[in-house]
């Protein structure tokens, strides 16, 4: 079947709708809506992946994980734009993200939205309900990440920029409508650890983000000052030190918490072993530009483990100043360790860029109870 710009134009225009596009084949059960299958009934569907992802995880980070999953749903649709593009129809990003969930919704997938706000920056999407929450209404809270994350991939792949999608108001929740706020924001990793801090993402979200280049200049000019990020942390530490003594000033500085943190979101996915757990903690701060983990070794003759990292926030941030700089980091290292094995150390930097060193050295032994 061959699919030109009128056709589109007319589905805009609610001249047509999306039926003549589908093909059912009854034998196998699918439907192709442009030559793409899709599920028949989403319902069951939907039902499963929330269902699989809660009782791994979970209703929250149920959502989150759905929103990530849908998230590559909505990168796909970078194929229909580029095609009404060379047919010379050009549409903004919130006419184009109207357009993809008018045909979900012809499919009984999306939800028909209203479009309440438009800008260069933010967009505002309103719905009287979406599917899934219809199906997951005894869950009380907004359950919409299939809409989320296909919004959120919609925005991605037709802007190249990134896309932070909230849900304000959901049916789910006892609101009158679902209501998505669509903000353009910074990829910086001050966005991203923010948004950890405040429980709006789960760390596990930003895992596969794109690492820090750190070969690139240009690129990590554009990740913001590292004295800045330096700032934010102690910051953080005023409100967050959990009891211990503040970023800086004391031996276990407050990025102790954060560390620790990380290892438990990993705990709650049901990760056990000591080893994975800190593997995982050190690649997620590597890949929101805190270090570069260089190597870790173990003695077993001391107990004692040794981490070299490079482009540390600190050494970087402070430049040469003939000291020891990395308090934060090596707090941050500490509590990783101890989330992971469950026991309590010391960190010390015993080597430092700042000083003239290589690299910045850290021993993590045992603490003396
Ligand atoms: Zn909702
Ligand atoms: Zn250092």
């Amino acid at each position: 079947m061959k699919i030109g710009r009128e056709d589109f134009e007319a589905l805009i225009k609610g001249e047509k709708d999306i039926t003549p596009y589908i093909e059912l084949n009854t034998l196998e059960g699918t439907y192709s809506v442009f030559g793409v299958k899709t599920a028949s009934n989403p319902n069951y569907l939907i039902k499963a992946i929330y269902d699989m992802y809660e009782s791994h995880l979970n209703k929250k980070l149920a959502v989150k994980a759905v929103r990530k999953l849908f998230r590559s749903v909505g990168m796909g649709s970078l194929g229909l734009y580029n095609l009404l593009k060379k047919s010379g129809m050009e549409l903004s990003p919130a006419e184009f993200l109207m357009l993809v969930f008018k045909l979900q919704h012809q499919q009984g997938w999306g939800a028909p939205f209203e479009l309440v706000e438009q800008s260069e920056k933010r967009i505002i999407l309103r719905t009287k309900r979406t599917f899934e929450s219809e199906i997951l209404k005894d869950w009380k809270m907004p359950v919409c990440g299939v809409h989320q994350g296909w919004i959120e991939g919609v925005m991605m792949a037709v802007t190249g920029k990134n896309w932070y999608c909230l849900e304000r108001k959901c049916v789910a929740n006892g609101d009158d409508c679902c209501e998505f706020v669509i903000d353009q924001v910074d990829p910086s990793w001050k966005f991203k650890a923010q948004s950890v801090v405040k429980g709006e993402s789960a760390i596990t979200e930003f895992i596969d983000h794109r690492p820090v280049e750190w070969d690139d200049q240009a690129d990590r000019r554009s990740r913001g000052h590292d004295a800045e990020v330096c700032l934010y942390v102690h910051d953080e530490l005023a409100q967050k030190d959990h009891g211990r003594t503040a970023c800086g000033r004391g031996e276990l500085p407050g990025l102790y918490g954060h560390g620790e943190e990380n290892v438990e979101h990993y705990k709650k996915m049901g990760i056990t072993q000591p080893n994975v757990l800190s593997d995982m903690a050190f690649t997620f701060y590597s890949q929101m530009g805190w270090f570069r983990l260089v190597k870790s070794e173990w003695n077993e003759e001391k107990k004692e483990k040794t981490i070299t990292l490079e482009h540390t926030v600190e050494s970087e941030a402070f430049g040469s100043t003939g000291k020891n700089v990395c308090y934060c980091t090596a707090g941050l290292l500490a509590g990783i360790i101890e989330g992971a094995f469950g026991i309590k150390v010391q960190c010390r930097e015993i080597k430092c860029r700042s000083k003239g060193d290589e690299y910045c050295v850290f021993t993590v032994t045992n603490k003396a109870a």
